[in-house]
């Protein structure tokens, strides 16, 4: 692409950075912000800025959040004594949206695979056994994907749990096998939420 200014060629090269942009998009978008308002370009940067710069994770179940503790754990009308765990922030938010599940959530910030290099260190893991022993859990929600690597996890967690008063479960699988949660229509992901199955029952199919 011939640019005739390196302003404009610095743009489009940063925004074509992003996960499925190539340069003709990018080109698109950096046109389209060219015609709008000046602040309108402000507003956006100052977005990205604040998201990179002040966004925090919380320090008890590490969702995403504007202070220390988030919403949802700060809550009084949750109850502490269950736990769902997750894969990322965006399995909280579909689980949220299906409004079928009052418990608390714990953030591992992935799953375990040794393909990619990640072990039970790279996760938070540690963070979920304390809580387990120092709040009152009672029960624990596996709700990873159903895939090697979200079973292995699951498996791994199970095993730390040995000795503590902790039941577990797992949702139950109308999700078909491979979709991620994120993509479970909120119907079925509420009911699979609401009908969950012991864990140990799970592991014997
Ligand atoms: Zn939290």
């Amino acid at each position: 692409m011939n640019f005739s200014s390196k302003i404009l060629e610095e743009a489009v090269n940063q925004v074509s950075q992003l996960p499925g942009i190539g340069k003709r998009t990018a080109l698109r978008l950096v046109l389209h912000l060219m015609r709008q308002p000046a602040n309108q370009t402000d507003v956006l940067s100052q977005a990205l800025t604040n998201m990179r710069h002040d966004l925090k994770f919380c320090k008890n179940c590490h969702n995403v959040s504007d202070v220390d503790i988030c919403e949802i754990c700060a809550s009084h009308n949750r109850d502490k004594t269950i736990v769902c765990v997750v894969e990322d922030i965006r399995d909280v938010m579909a689980i949220e949206n299906t409004s079928q599940y009052r418990g608390l959530y714990h953030v591992l910030g992935g799953k375990i695979s040794p393909m990619d290099g990640i072990g039970p260190q790279d996760l938070n893991i540690k963070s979920l056994i304390q809580r387990i022993q120092n709040d009152g859990v009672q029960e624990l929600i596996f709700a990873l994907s159903p895939t090697i690597e979200g079973d292995t996890t699951n498996f791994y967690i199970f095993k730390q749990l040995n000795g503590l008063e902790v039941n577990t479960s797992t949702i139950a699988r109308g999700i078909a096998v491979g979709d991620e949660l994120e993509f479970a229509d909120e119907v079925t992901l509420g009911r699979s939420i609401l009908h969950r199955v012991p864990y140990e029952n799970s592991l014997k199919n």
